[in-house]
């Protein structure tokens, strides 16, 4: 695990201090896409005591590690936030496109995005989607994520979490001993992040990431971390195991 920045929560006190009295939403990332970093949530959480500002969590997969005692500390202060989102088409394993928002203002919610017609009645107060999103016709997104709830319950899917990051790491490990890659980051949770170990270009990267899928083996993605190219794997599948890191692992190991 890994502590507060070596900034802390410094930056995004300077930048309230420059927007002193105007409206401000901080947006506070929860495992950002590249390296599942996390910011110091509790820290900046506290800076409300001199700054006046909406605080939005995105915890859209690294809310997921409050689910295992061994990385809810990552989401330490995740409980001062104003408005949380996070994605269930991700790490609950439920089909594209369902999330979760958590706000603590559903008041400022129905405002917003209330659907003002006759026909469609009032809110009532209860849940209505049509007067809390902006879409109005709109699938049963809720039944698969409940589903998948009931079924696995919270043990379920802290078992599909762990498994997930102690393959991630697997795979991390298995990178970093191979001489021709390099991790662009420490596998905190469950994304490798890495590189060539030498002259990682765009086009030699992205060379490496068509020789990984011509192989029909495995599929990674490009990104570019700190300016530098690289690829990452992001593990939220509930059916992954180690014979599939060790799969992309001698892929990787036959194409850089
Ligand atoms: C996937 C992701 C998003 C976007 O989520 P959508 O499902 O496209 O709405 C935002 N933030 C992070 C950190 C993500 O991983």
């Amino acid at each position: 695990l890994h502590g507060p920045g070596p900034q802390g929560a410094a930056p995004a006190e300077a930048a309230l201090a420059e927007r002193a009295g105007r409206p401000v939403i901080v947006v506070a990332n929860a495992g950002t896409v590249n390296t599942v970093d996390f910011d110091d949530l509790r820290a900046i959480a506290a800076l409300r005591e001199r700054y006046d500002f909406w605080l939005h969590v995105d915890g859209a997969f690294g809310a997921f590690a409050a689910l295992s005692p061994r990385y809810a500390a990552l989401v330490d202060g995740l409980d001062a936030a104003d408005s949380v989102c996070v994605d269930l088409h991700k790490w609950l394993n439920v089909p594209y496109d369902a999330a979760v928002q958590f706000t603590r203002r559903r008041d400022l919610q129905v405002a917003v995005f209330h659907n003002a017609s006759p026909y469609l009645g009032p809110p009532t107060g209860e849940p209505e989607f049509l007067h809390l999103t902006p879409e109005n016709s709109r699938r049963l997104r809720a039944l698969p994520a409940w589903f998948s709830l009931m079924a696995y319950g919270r043990a379920g899917h802290r078992e599909i979490v762990e498994r997930d990051v102690a393959l991630a790491r697997r795979l991390g490990a298995g990178v970093e001993a191979l001489p021709g890659l390099r991790l662009l980051a420490p596998v905190r949770l469950n994304v490798v992040c890495f590189t060539l170990a030498a002259d990682p270009s765009e086009e030699r990267v992205a060379r490496l990431a068509r020789a990984v899928a011509e192989s029909g083996e495995a599929f990674v993605t490009p990104t570019v971390h700190d300016g530098v190219p690289g690829l990452r794997a992001a593990f939220s599948n509930w059916r992954t195991t180690e014979a599939d890191t060790d799969r992309v692992l001698r892929v990787l190991a036959a194409s850089v």
